[in-house]
């Protein structure tokens, strides 16, 4: 199976050496490639996804991504920021369901802004559809209003749409990892106000007669706000679109305390998938050795259990990782008193020593 690894700008480079040696350990047979994305590949190619990236990119069977970014390259054309690279690869590679677990590990309550009893032990997945909603719409523009309420001024318009197999297969992705997991699907919409609503809800319950197994639910984006800080472990999966699991993925992320503990996958129709932590380049600690690799380590484990079918060394991972924090181990973004501060590369020998 072959690996595209792209590390990428500020921290990337030191996280996904951690996670290179995790796969490394686990004995598999993996051809792993590496290729320089962002700021790097900008430097390298003269653009933040060269050719070259791109084409290692679309003949692996996953990729493993670092992250991008460094506020030197504020002055660039927007094109030729690093984070257009992301953009392109989600693109070129019609990477549509986006799927970010928040897992508040119990040795981790502490660092949560949120009381222990509400986040503790949580374990919910956000299924974000990537490709569609009001981001895409066409039209979109700025122009002279015609009419409402100040004719003649300028105005802003962006349309939402979602067509109905849209809607389906972003839900069948949901329905499927449900299964795997707690059964229940919450389908998030906005049906009380917005036609592209209605016609989502319709679609996902159509979808969910063909997974009787699994519980579906609906709400409202409002009340999923407030019910997401309010009883988190109520959920199990959440489905939503584009616009809305924007916001509530990253709500859901913060519940767990570190955005360095937040693995993420983007998929495309055949589970081919980007993985990558839900975290940026970091700029302000690259180079210092401290950043947490915990968030790369578990979407190398999430790559494994999506894309190639190797769930039992995804769990692995994930119990390795788990093993760790309860020895008291931690990077300085999840340190609370009590426990024992060591960097990146330490977190990452500790994770291989937890494999054996
Ligand atoms: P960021 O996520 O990089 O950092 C936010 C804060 O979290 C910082 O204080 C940082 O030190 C800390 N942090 C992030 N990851 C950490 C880790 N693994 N361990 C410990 N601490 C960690 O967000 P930002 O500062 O807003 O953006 C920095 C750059 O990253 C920008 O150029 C931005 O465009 C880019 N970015 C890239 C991606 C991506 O590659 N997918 C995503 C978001 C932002």
């Amino acid at each position: 199976m072959k690996i595209a690894v792209l590390p990428g700008d500020g921290i990337g480079p030191e996280i996904i050496a951690q996670a290179r040696l995790v796969l490394d350990r686990l004995g598999e047979s993996f051809e792993i490639e590496e290729a320089p994305v962002g700021g790097a590949g900008y430097e390298a190619h003269g653009h933040p996804l060269p050719p070259e990236t791109l084409a290692l990119a679309k003949s692996a069977d996953a990729i493993l991504f670092g992250s991008v970014g460094d506020f030197k390259y504020d002055t660039l054309p927007r094109e030729l920021r690093p984070e257009q690279a992301i953009l392109g690869l989600r693109k070129h590679l019609a990477l549509f369901a986006n799927l970010r677990p928040a897992i508040c590990y119990p040795e981790l309550t502490a660092a949560s802004s949120l009381k222990a009893e509400i986040v503790s032990g949580l374990d919910i997945l956000i299924v974000r559809e990537l490709n569609g909603d009001v981001y895409f719409g066409s039209p979109k523009g700025i122009r002279t209003a015609s009419d409402g309420l100040f004719p003649g001024s300028r105005e802003g318009f962006d349309t939402m749409r979602y067509s109905e197999p849209e809607v389906r297969r972003i839900g069948q992705v949901a329905f499927t990892a449900a299964r795997k997991r707690g059964k229940k699907v919450c389908s998030v919409d906005k049906s009380n106000v917005l036609e592209t609503s209605q016609l989502w809800r319709e679609v996902m319950i159509d979808l969910g007669k063909s997974y009787p197994d699994v519980e579906l639910s609906h709400m409202y984006v409002d009340n999923a706000a407030m019910q997401l800080v309010k009883a988190p472990k109520a959920f199990d999966v959440v489905v939503t679109g584009n616009l809305f699991g924007d916001i509530l993925s990253d709500e859901a992320a913060m519940l767990t305390g570190s955005i360095g503990m937040l693995p993420s996958a983007s998929l495309d129709v055949n589970n081919k998938g980007l993985y990558e932590p839900s975290h940026g380049s970091a700029p302000d600690i690259a180079g210092k050795g401290i950043a947490n690799p915990l968030a790369t380590i578990l979407s190398a484990a999430m790559m494994l259990r999506y894309s190639l079918g190797m769930e039992e060394q995804a769990q692995r991972i994930e119990r390795a990782v788990q093993s760790v924090l309860a020895t008291g181990l931690r990077t300085a973004d999840i340190y609370t008193a009590g426990t024992t501060k060591v960097g990146t590369v330490e977190m990452g020998l500790a994770v291989l020593k937890a494999l054996g």
